[in-house]
């Protein structure tokens, strides 16, 4: 029996990053795109993700594209803390510079928001919290969370081209490089998804057993 679920995201570099990791567990990802483009499929509503937390957005997203798709959905919130910003951006790092903003915005705005800060007081972390919910199956409303963090430090200019979001600016001291320079690859031991995805495959595995079992009888 296949194992199989939506992706509660609408961010491609989210999408490919996460398939890498579920490959390993046999998990097959469907976006919420490729879904939208099957014949007659509707168009699944926007999730407003006005949640105080990291985990109330993911259980948020989790459950509502669950509901609206009838699949068990894995939502993914996440964002980046900079300590010399008090945690900012956080909960609202993919809209920093504003509604809508470009992964380019957001980037420009906090390197404006770090002039003049030393390289020694750039501390930052990614910090993901995802979830599994599955409205109509075993779950019954239920939703199992799981959480990662990757330290590092802020540059002061944008350094490659891989990844997506603050990934050019987001060096990490063990590997002496930017995620941006490093790509889906190496983001795969190392990032805050990677380690929340690992804390949650148990679960993960015990869910598809128990849903497996159940539709088999
Ligand atoms: P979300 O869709 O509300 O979870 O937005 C997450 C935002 O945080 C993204 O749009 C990025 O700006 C940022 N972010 C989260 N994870 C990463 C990452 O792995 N690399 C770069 N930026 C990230």
């Amino acid at each position: 029996m296949p194992h199989r679920l939506v992706f509660a995201t609408r961010n491609e570099g989210k999408v490919a990053e996460l398939r890498e990791l579920l490959a390993d567990l046999a998990i097959d990802v469907t976006s919420l795109a490729e879904l939208e483009a099957r014949a007659g499929a509707q168009r699944v509503p926007e999730v407003d993700e006005d949640g105080e937390t990291f985990a109330d957005n993911a259980v948020k997203k989790a459950r509502q594209v669950s509901r609206a798709t009838g699949l068990p959905a894995l939502a993914d919130d996440s964002g980046l803390e900079v300590d010399a910003l008090g945690g900012a951006p956080g909960v609202i790092s993919a809209r920093y510079a504003g509604a809508g903003a470009t992964d380019e915005e957001n980037n420009e705005k906090l390197l404006a928001a770090l002039a003049g800060v030393p390289p020694g007081d750039r501390r930052a972390r990614f910090r993901s919290v995802v979830a599994l919910a599955d409205e109509t199956g075993p779950l019954a409303g239920d939703v199992i969370t799981a959480s990662g963090t990757c330290e590092g430090q802020i540059t002061g200019s944008p350094q490659g081209e891989g990844g997506f979001g603050y990934d050019p600016l987001f060096f990490v001291p063990e590997l002496g490089a930017t995620f941006g320079e490093l790509g889906v690859g190496s983001k795969k031991e190392r990032s805050h998804r990677a380690r929340a995805i690992r804390a949650l495959a148990p679960e993960l595995i015990a869910y598809f057993q128990l849903a497996n079992a159940g539709s088999s009888k």
